[in-house]
């Protein structure tokens, strides 16, 4: 059992409103555990390639924040962890947190002589899968902490242990074991964001059945330089460059049979991917299919700026079905024009499924009393006395959104323990 005071603070999930709860909390004097089950904080901001609206890289913030928590000996960071369970009322709380191995310890330099000993083969999850990668592995060039991690099943291979020889640091440990901490806080901030929506599920839109429909979260990935195309956009099918692209808003949003909310982040996301394709590709057309956009306060800008180019289309329809060109893999969109009151067929070589933000599936591993509202996100910032809810756990966000969300948890979680 580790002896923590009880002024202490745990925060679950190392994505950005995670991330700022835990640095200003621990800026602000406090014990703060860190809890992030992936081997990298950052969430899903990490996997973006720019932010809207200023078009700037999110290492840029990232950055800062790492930079901020390695100065703090009071911000104790685990990754690769989840709570197993948490128990207890404000100002006293027991919480379990299990470890998986990485079975690289600290003494690793992400030298990569791991990885270039290693011939297994992984899907690259920081990628969506649209590439392998080593079982030896960097999660990805920025990451924090700056150290590989082995995929069990190499460290179980009988390959291990000549990945293992090749580290000149020593830094492998083949028998790293899964731990268990039991740790006591006095206030818990639950900040464990959000997933996108299960493409396979909107059957009509081909997703799965044919390479050229992607996902949004997927584009930031092709237009990222550390991702699976070196940051060029291309077709799946035939790695060509793509010479129309359509955007598919509100796919799966705002449908009783699917996400019934908006999650207001998707009008902005594919207008900034839009701009990453017509950057890229000068003569290239693109589509975006809406229903109605949804670009708020000073985001009009960015929305009224892209307007302006006569490539990009802004289309008022929904999208019923799209097909495939078996030969070309070119893609068929049928689409209900909603001024025209018309059936359009629309060609295209490659679309974007704009999905929405639905809750984290692990939300449902938070404590039973963390009622939910009618979409799944967790209802009340203020959960139960001493417990509070963050970021896209709550609702979805954008990222300024969630880290005001996130400072605001972190000044609740203080309270909550200074006041006891
Ligand atoms: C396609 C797309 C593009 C976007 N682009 C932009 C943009 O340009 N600008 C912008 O402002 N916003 C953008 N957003 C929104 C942005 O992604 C969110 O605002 C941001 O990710 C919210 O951060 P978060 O920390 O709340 O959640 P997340 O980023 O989801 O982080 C949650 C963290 O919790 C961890 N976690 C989950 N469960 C557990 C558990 N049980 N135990 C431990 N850890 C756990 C996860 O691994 C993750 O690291 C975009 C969204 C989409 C869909």
């Amino acid at each position: 059992m580790v002896d923590v005071e009880t002024q202490s603070i745990l925060v679950v999930g190392g994505g950005m409103t995670g991330l700022t709860a835990a640095i200003e909390a621990a800026e602000a004097g406090r014990e703060v555990y860190l809890v992030e089950r992936n081997p990298y904080l950052g969430g899903r901001v990490a996997q973006l390639h720019q932010y809207f609206p200023k078009l700037c890289p999110p290492y840029c913030g990232l950055e800062i924040n790492f930079r901020r928590i390695k100065g703090n000996s009071k911000l104790h960071v685990l990754t690769m962890a989840q709570v197993e369970s948490v128990s207890g009322q404000k100002g006293s709380w027991d919480a379990r947190i299990k470890i998986e191995p990485r079975y690289v310890n600290e003494k690793c330099t992400a030298c990569g002589k791991c990885a270039e000993a290693c011939s297994m083969e992984i899907d690259n999850p920081f990628n969506y899968s649209m590439n392998k990668m080593k079982a030896a592995y960097l999660p990805h060039d920025m990451a924090f902490p700056f150290r590989y991690v082995l995929d069990p099943a190499l460290a179980k291979s009988s390959e291990g242990q000549a990945v293992k020889d090749a580290c000149p640091y020593g830094a492998i440990e083949l028998d790293m074991q899964a731990k268990t901490l039991d740790i006591k806080v006095g206030a818990v901030v639950w900040a464990t964001g959000w997933t996108p929506y299960d493409p396979k599920r909107l059957d009509t839109l081909g997703y799965g059945a044919y390479p050229n429909v992607i996902t949004n979260v997927m584009m930031e990935r092709l237009a990222a330089g550390n991702g699976p195309t070196n940051g060029k956009i291309l077709r799946p099918s035939d790695a060509q460059a793509p010479k129309t692209v359509a955007f598919i808003q509100c796919a799966g949003s705002r449908d009783e049979n699917h996400l019934p909310f908006c999650s207001s982040v998707c009008c902005m996301a594919s207008m900034k991917q839009a701009a990453y394709v017509r950057a890229q590709y000068p003569e290239a057309k693109v589509y975006i299919f809406f229903i109605d956009i949804r670009a708020m306060d000073r985001l009009e800008t960015f929305y009224a700026d892209l307007k302006k180019d006569e490539n990009v289309i802004f289309f008022k329809g929904k999208v019923a079905k799209i097909e495939q060109d078996g030969v070309t893999k070119n893609l068929v969109l049928r689409v209900e024009d909603t001024a025209a009151a018309s059936l359009n067929r629309i060609n295209v070589d490659m679309a974007v499924l704009a999905t929405g933000m639905q809750p984290n599936p692990s939300i449902y591993h938070q404590p039973a009393f963390a009622q939910r509202d009618d979409y799944g996100f967790i209802a009340a910032q203020e959960v139960t006395p001493g417990f509070f809810s963050a970021g896209c756990s709550r609702s979805p966000l954008n990222v300024s959104e969630s880290v005001q969300d996130g400072t605001a948890a972190a000044l609740k979680a203080i309270q909550s323990v200074v006041r006891r």
